[in-house]
């Protein structure tokens, strides 16, 4: 009788599982488990919102489990001991588990690979989120991309490759009998907020089932029209994937392979190449969530930190409908639409000049699809300090943008109530009619969009100046 361990992390499903298939065709019975380490994370363990739906995902892949007659082990502590104790209590022959790119967590699965062969266990680790794995495209000079384009020209060719596996028809179970240390149940591990704030996050369906569904929605409704309704964030233009796809309960073969020939997919399957580029460029360049991509970025002069912005920013609260119905979008639903995400950024690295990290770290609170690699290249583009990114002199309008990517304003009025009666152009600028906005409860703008605009373009032409 030979038993593996199945230890699941951001793999958070049976099918197309290449870790759980493998274990399940080469032993006689399995142990599915996770570990709950946050502090081998770092200053990146999971944020709030990211915790709540690690809660609901791990019962959704318990419940999974237990229709094939086993459940999820979950255990708390150190993610070397658990493992060990668990391979000692079922007396286990190996390891299986799905690679991560994290550098931190780089570090940790190879030390902890290293220490379990070295007890005797067959380790073995495979791709399960990405086409292709950093390491295997490289451009012609044998080195890392650093613009998309190219990067993309190049993965398309491969992303036919591999067909999904399906989830295994039957799995054997091992039971993991007596006391093993650090066990838990999911609740212990307190990831819910203890607050109602989460409250707004009932319509994201945590786990496999989830992302099918939300999958086969968006091919029905949004996918033949994603190249033009992918910019509205009044529609249901996009496909809400990124926390299922964060949490690796649906991956990009799988994705590709349900959408095939459908109309509508390059222009999908393209950012779901940024979201390769993204971890392609983490993994090369570890710094990217901390420090600026492009060095020649580290003279410039940010404004020095602004806590009373930094609060209204967060809060929605900036008297600029489109970033404070972002904002609160963002607050009430652990999600934001990418063209709002771009213009709340915009509004805090340029017009107010606070450096990208300070957003960076509330979308990673906030956020429940945050990602390490996602949201430093988002904030990095953005900003201007980042790889194949925006140029900092592109200053968007929230204004302009406002009028026409939500022209009716449905999506302000939808998420800042005081503006529901605004006419015509008032709904994207208040502040043109003293009057209405003095009545309308809601705040005067945190700065003058023109004149922060220039001096935000001064500190840009200063950094050249001094480069
Ligand atoms: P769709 O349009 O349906 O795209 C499908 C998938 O492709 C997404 O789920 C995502 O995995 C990937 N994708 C799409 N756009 C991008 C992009 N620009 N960069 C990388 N991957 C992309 N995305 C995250 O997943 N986590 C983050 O923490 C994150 N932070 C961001 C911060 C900023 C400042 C910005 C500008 C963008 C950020 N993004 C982040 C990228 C993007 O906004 C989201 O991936 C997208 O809005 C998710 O919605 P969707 O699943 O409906 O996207």
């Amino acid at each position: 009788m030979s038993t593996a361990l199945v230890w699941f992390r951001r793999d958070l499903r049976l099918a197309d599982h290449p870790a759980l298939h493998a274990a399940v065709a080469s032993h006689d019975r399995i142990v599915a488990l996770y570990v709950h380490a946050p502090g081998e994370e770092g200053e990146w363990a999971p944020g709030a919102a990211s915790r709540w739906w690690l809660h609901h995902s791990l019962e959704a892949l318990d419940a999974s489990l237990r229709r094939h007659g086993g459940h999820l082990e979950v255990l708390r502590g150190d993610s070397l001991e658990a493992l060990r104790a668990t391979a000692a209590a079922c007396k286990a022959d190996a390891l299986y588990l799905n690679r991560l790119y994290e550098p931190r967590l780089l570090k940790r699965d190879a030390r902890v690979g290293r220490a379990l062969e070295a007890d005797g266990l067959a380790v073995r680790s495979f791709n399960a989120s990405l086409w292709s794995e950093p390491g295997d495209l490289l451009n012609q000079q044998g080195e890392p991309y650093r613009v998309f384009t190219p990067f993309w020209r190049n993965l398309r060719t491969r992303i036919d490759e591999r067909a999904p596996l399906p989830e295994p028809a039957t799995i054997s179970f091992d039971r993991v009998d007596g006391r093993l240390a650090g066990r838990v149940d999911i609740a212990d591990l307190a990831l819910l907020p203890d607050h109602d704030w989460a409250r707004g996050f009932a319509d994201w369906t945590p786990g496999e089932r989830g992302a099918r569904d939300l999958l086969d929605l968006f091919a029905d409704d949004a996918l033949g029209h994603y190249a033009e309704g992918r910019d509205f964030p009044a529609r249901h233009g996009t496909s809400r994937l990124s926390p299922h796809l964060r949490w690796g309960e649906i991956s990009p073969v799988q994705i590709h392979a349900a959408l095939r020939g459908h109309r509508g997919l390059e222009p999908f399957l393209r950012q779901l190449g940024w979201r390769e580029f993204a971890q392609h460029l983490l993994y090369h360049f570890p710094k990217t969530p901390r420090e600026n991509f492009n060095p020649s970025f580290d003279a410039f002069r940010w404004a020095a930190r602004d806590p009373h912005a930094l609060r209204r920013w967060r809060e929605g609260q900036t008297g600029i409908p489109i970033v404070d119905a972002g904002m609160r979008e963002l607050w009430a639903t652990g999600w934001m639409h990418n063209r709002v995400r771009m213009l709340v950024a915009s509004l805090l690295t340029k017009n107010l000049r606070q450096h990208w990290v300070l957003g960076e770290r509330w979308f990673w609170d906030t956020l429940v699809d945050a990602d390490l690699a996602n949201n430093a290249l988002g904030w990095q583009w953005v900003a201007g300090s980042g790889a194949d990114a925006a140029p900092y002199f592109r200053i968007f309008n929230p204004v302009t943008q406002s009028e026409k990517f939500d022209a009716e304003g449905a999506y302000i009025r939808r998420w800042v109530p005081e503006l529901a009666r605004a006419k015509g152009r008032l709904v994207h600028a208040p502040w043109e009619d003293p009057a209405f906005l003095e009545g309308s409860g809601y705040p005067p703008p945190i700065v003058d969009l023109k004149t922060s605009r220039e001096t935000a373009l001064d500190a840009y032409r200063n950094l050249r100046g001094a480069g």
